[in-house]
């Protein structure tokens, strides 16, 4: 699978210094040996005389490496770039063009926008607008299986960069860089980002593509900003590093997360993220109707015969009990936080939540790599039911009831998550009513549903849906149609309602160390161990 890594060179803003730049990259040869590729973010050519530029473009000198340069970022500078597709500026140097993907023979997919954000359209030759941007974003988007690009070329910083990570010196990533970059990072997922313009050098510590304990390991983007060449500062204006197209590169090492990987700057948090979208009065169903739907659907099959066709195809339920890739949940993969496991039985474990709503906070998971309750079988059915029993006991010893919840909806393992409430707290119509309350200002109709009734009755394998299920029984659905926000359950809870402990509504506020998670997780073992069956087979 793997093939030999390519040697790259990145520099900022040229601004016409080329003999300098090319010198640099030839002293940079002579002592690491040949690179493949030198890729120019920035201003390329200067404002000022173009003597120099003239030995290049009558080949009197040679750039000593392939370079790829970004357009103009000023109207000065337009007439260099005679053809928006791109063309050849000089031996041995391209002009990539506007926007676009560039892919080398290797497989290494570069994609590429250059100028500087406007907002008219159509942008003046120097610029792009965000039709740029979606167009750039959907021809990637629409190939299939599309995971990211290896590496991304703009001008300009993505505005917030800076964000979780660390300090870019003086520059506030808050205000500066553009708006519209930023978006196409969050789309495209470079491993590599470099861009220029502002004559300072950055490297972001990399941020992660995708949400924890939500979704799928992806790989890691790096972004990195490099300074004017010749600088009288000395910042770094050359990049060199190697790397290995990813479409030839083994999943697993695609996704492995380095030590010091931070939240992704672009991705909004909580509620913004999260807001649901009015459900138009169509979309809304009447609770008669909704059971009598589920009542319909249970335990039939559709006909399969020539005209039930159409609707067989559309419901065949998908099941996957392969992750596609690493799962955080599976209890035999290498990304589950074994210090956090509490108890392991046949066909389920107990795990501690990382960032729980309190330090009593469990998950109930299979061990396999199931979705969601409706897929397991029903022997870990009756597993699951023993551990609910077990945690029903070991709570209500503590003075505490259990409130339990599963979103099956953009999730990949089986979670249900635990969360023990002080009986003196509240009563379980409070909890109810805090769920169904909460739910109605969010425009989500939860219904209660009889206690005894089993999920796989009402929602069909691949369905999305979200239910609570007191420690009495008593249980709270709702079936997804289109979003659902991801920390609902969580939101409820932590609610003066519930717990009263707003601040850890995201989990990712609730930070504990390994250390501090491993001896409330040891104490909590040792705690339950009466109760726990799975130590007494
Ligand atoms: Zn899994």
């Amino acid at each position: 699978m793997a093939g030999k890594p390519l040697r790259v060179l990145a520099c900022g803003d040229v601004e016409g210094k080329f003999d300098m730049l090319f010198n640099r990259v030839q002293a940079v040869q002579k002592k690491s040996g040949e690179f493949d590729l030198l890729l120019c973010v920035g201003n390329f050519f200067g404002s000022t005389p173009e003597a120099e530029w003239e030995e290049y473009r009558t080949c009197a000198k040679k750039a000593p490496v392939p370079t790829y340069v970004l357009g103009a970022n000023n109207p000065e500078t337009v007439h260099y770039f005679p053809d928006v597709n791109g063309c050849e500026l000089a031996e041995n140097i391209t002009y990539l063009g506007r926007k676009g993907i560039f892919s080398g023979t290797s497989g290494l997919q570069i994609a590429y926008l250059s100028g500087t954000e406007s907002l008219s359209e159509p942008a003046p030759a120097y610029s792009f607008s965000s039709k740029d941007v979606s167009e750039l974003k959907m021809s990637l988007l629409s190939t299939p299986k599309f995971k990211g690009v290896d590496i991304l070329l703009t001008s300009p910083w993505p505005r917030g960069v800076g964000n979780f990570g660390n300090k870019p010196g003086e520059m506030d990533t808050k205000r500066c860089g553009s708006v519209l970059i930023s978006n196409l990072a969050t789309s495209l997922k470079p491993r590599y980002h470099f861009a220029a313009l502002e004559k300072t050098h950055y490297e972001r510590l990399p941020y992660r593509n995708h949400v924890v304990l939500q979704e799928n390991a992806q790989h890691v983007s790096r972004f990195i900003a490099l300074a004017n060449v010749g600088n009288t500062s000395k910042k770094k204006y050359l990049y060199a590093f190697s790397i290995l197209p990813m479409r030839s590169m083994d999943p697993a090492e695609l996704v492995k997360q380095p030590q010091d990987v931070t939240e992704n700057p672009y991705r909004k948090s909580g509620k913004e993220a999260h807001q649901p979208k009015r459900l138009s009065g169509a979309e809304e169903e009447p609770a008669c109707q909704f059971f009598f739907d589920l009542s319909k659907q249970h335990g039939k099959k559709r006909p399969s015969d020539g005209k039930g066709g159409q609707h067989s195809q559309l419901k065949q339920p998908k099941k996957i009990h392969q992750p596609t890739g690493p799962c955080w949940f599976c209890l035999s993969s290498p990304e589950v936080e074994k210090h956090l496991v509490v108890s392991i039985g046949t066909h389920c474990y107990l795990a501690l939540a990382k960032g729980g709503l309190s330090n009593d906070h469990v998950l109930i998971l299979p061990i396999g790599h199931y979705q969601s309750v409706v897929e397991l079988s029903s022997e870990a059915m009756e597993e699951i039911d023993k551990y609910k029993s077990a945690l029903k006991k070991f709570f209500r010893s503590k003075g505490k009831r259990y409130v339990l919840f599963e979103r099956n909806y953009r999730s990949q393992h089986l979670q249900l998550q635990v969360i023990p409430v002080p009986l003196n707290c509240c009563a379980t119509e409070d909890i109810k009513e805090s769920f169904i309350l909460q739910a109605q200002e969010q425009e989500i109709e939860l219904l209660e549903i009889p206690e005894h009734s089993d999920i796989k009755q009402i929602a069909q394998p691949g369905t999305p849906y979200f239910y609570v299920e007191l420690d009495t029984g008593e249980k709270l659905f709702h079936r997804i149609k289109k979003k659902f926000p991801l920390q609902f359950g969580r939101e409820v809870l932590a609610s003066e309602a519930i717990l009263n402990v707003p601040g850890r509504a995201d989990w990712q506020q609730c930070t504990a160390s390994r250390d501090e998670a491993e001896a409330t997780a040891k104490a909590f073992r040792e705690d339950f161990q009466p109760f726990d069956f799975s130590e007494l087979q």
